[in-house]
């Protein structure tokens, strides 16, 4: 960890925690924890990147297998097709996730971080620190979920 405080030398780039909302009763945030925040979220793009190519490279030997199945018995077929399906979700997953955490990462560079996409109030400390790609508080993200 001895390179990790070597900051203390560069010219001090200012302080982005005080930008952040919190929610009612919480304590700001500190510049450790936002830096944690924007590890994690880089951290799991760079992780959902790997998932969906993973993923895809799972797809295209599965669609590869698929075209000679001639003369196949009908169970492998099936299994296969299954197999497809499932990576596919996986897949489609993972898409899912990466857009989320993009997103949220976008939100941080600009500024917007920690504030709900649907009703512009805060997210909560408490919640992105367990859920950092987190763009909606949990009042809105429930509603959402119920549609
Ligand atoms: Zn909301």
């Amino acid at each position: 960890m001895a390179s990790a405080r070597t900051r203390d030398n560069e010219p001090k780039a200012p302080s982005r925690a005080n930008s952040f909302p919190v929610a009612e009763g919480e304590d700001p945030w500190t510049d450790e924890e936002i830096e944690d925040i924007r590890k994690e979220l880089l951290a799991d793009i760079a992780r959902m990147e790997r998932a969906i190519e993973v993923a895809e490279a799972g797809l295209a030997d599965l669609f590869e297998e698929g075209t000679d199945g001639a003369g196949r018995d009908p169970a492998d077929v099936g299994s296969s097709n299954f197999e497809r399906d499932q990576e596919m979700s996986l897949a489609q997953n993972a898409r899912d996730m990466l857009e989320q955490a993009q997103l949220a990462h976008r939100m941080f560079e600009s500024g917007n971080y920690g504030v709900c996409e649907s009703c512009g109030q805060p997210i909560g400390k408490d919640r992105l620190q367990v859920f950092p790609r987190a763009t909606m508080c949990v009042t809105c993200k429930q509603r959402e979920e119920r549609r």
